[in-house]
């Protein structure tokens, strides 16, 4: 492995200290931001799967248009990785509009925030990422901004301090979080739509694998996207990522051409296995069930056994775990599924009596 897979740190200092790192991580690091802009769906007619809220963006889209308006504010919401992004350049691009991109954590203060929405021209799209993340005296300008299309710029200190209100163009405001139950709801109130956006299916990822590869001018054969689709997590910025390196192993291992044999040797190199479970993942699964019978056991305990900290296994390893089904999180503790036993070929212990076993974990939200 040539080392080129850094994280470029836009979680923006989590705690914990997570590896810096992984093939599997949702979030663009340097490489990807390199090639992102290339394989972009550039219309909503390229933009894969999400059949829903394309269907609904198109006609908010058109409907403005139509109406010669700007279009209503946008909220999109999901995981890191799904399309936020490639989604606000579309509308931008629909509209026939330019687009200025910022996120939440880079506007520290109401200021901040002022200027930009002062140099906005008529009908210009601003995406703000990570929009939870942002300080609470810039979300109150927001308010104002996009309800009214007016901020209150205060001039001068203490008593002497005057508000002097500054009118805007019209512009739409997309709006990108991880996780939208963290916006203030009068913030969430003032989107004109929320888009809710999935994990996507196999089939629909082995689409972008294939788009991907004619835009890298790689050739894929179906089982080869296929197998690469798997194993990403339901999610194409991965997707992306591990065809890139199956393209280097197939370059130079074989004759350029991803066979669906070619990217399971390259990926089991990148230890990715079968089901898109990476090392940290496995780590944590293999001391779940060898270890600890398949718990229930603490998180503090399982951190240690794996030798990470207990926010890398909360926040990288588990939640995925989690979606696949393979771990659940119960009061007692971490808890095996009885495909987390299979997944690793495992046999799951007889347990005498029933009560408290791995099968049946009591569902709780930590
Ligand atoms: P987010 O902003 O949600 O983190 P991005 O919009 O940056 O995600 O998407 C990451 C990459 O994944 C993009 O560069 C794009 O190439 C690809 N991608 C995302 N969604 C799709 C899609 N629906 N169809 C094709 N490619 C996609």
């Amino acid at each position: 492995m040539k080392g080129d897979e850094t994280m470029a740190g836009t979680g923006g200092g989590e705690p914990g200290g997570m590896p810096l790192e992984r093939l599997l991580g949702a979030e663009a690091d340097g490489d990807d931001q390199a090639v992102e802009s290339a394989l972009r769906p550039r219309d909503l007619e390229e933009f894969v799967g999400q059949t829903r809220v394309r269907e609904q963006l198109d006609l908010v889209l058109r409907a403005a248009r139509a109406r010669g308006a700007t279009a209503d504010h946008v909220l999109l919401s999901g995981a890191p990785g799904l399309g936020k992004t490639t989604l606000s350049m579309i509308i931008a691009a629909e509209m026939g509009a330019p687009i200025r991109i910022t996120s939440g954590p880079a506007i520290q203060h109401a200021g901040d925030l002022a200027a930009i929405l002062s140099s906005l021209t008529e009908g210009e799209v601003l995406f703000l990422d990570e929009i939870h993340r942002m300080s609470r005296p810039a979300e109150e300008m927001l308010y104002m901004a996009m309800e009214d299309f007016r901020v209150d710029v205060i001039v001068g200190k203490g008593p002497g301090a005057t508000a002097i209100p500054l009118e805007l163009p019209p512009f739409t405001l997309v709006g990108a979080t991880t996780r939208a139950g963290l916006l203030p709801p009068p913030l969430r109130d003032r989107f004109g739509f929320t888009g809710h956006m999935e994990f996507y299916e196999p089939a629909e990822l082995e689409q972008v694998v294939h788009r991907s590869a004619r835009l890298l001018n790689v050739e894929v054969e179906p089982e080869g996207a296929a197998e690469i689709a798997g194993r990403s997590r339901g999610t194409p910025r991965i997707a992306n990522r591990l065809l890139r390196r199956v393209r280097d192993y197939a370059q130079v291992r074989a004759d350029g051409r991803i066979t669906r044999e070619i990217a399971a040797s390259a990926l089991q190199v990148y230890e990715v296995d079968g089901r898109g479970l990476d090392r940290l993942d496995r780590a944590v699964l293999e001391a779940l069930l060898r270890l600890f019978g398949g718990g229930p056991v603490g998180l503090s305990t399982l951190a240690v056994a794996v030798s990470e900290e207990r926010e890398t296994v909360e926040e990288v390893a588990e939640p995925f775990l989690v979606r696949e089904g393979l771990l659940a999180r119960t009061p007692r503790g971490r808890v095996a599924t009885p495909a987390a036993w299979a997944h690793l070929g495992l046999e799951p212990p007889e347990r005498s009596g029933g009560g408290g076993g791995a099968g049946q974990p009591e569902l709780f939200e930590s």
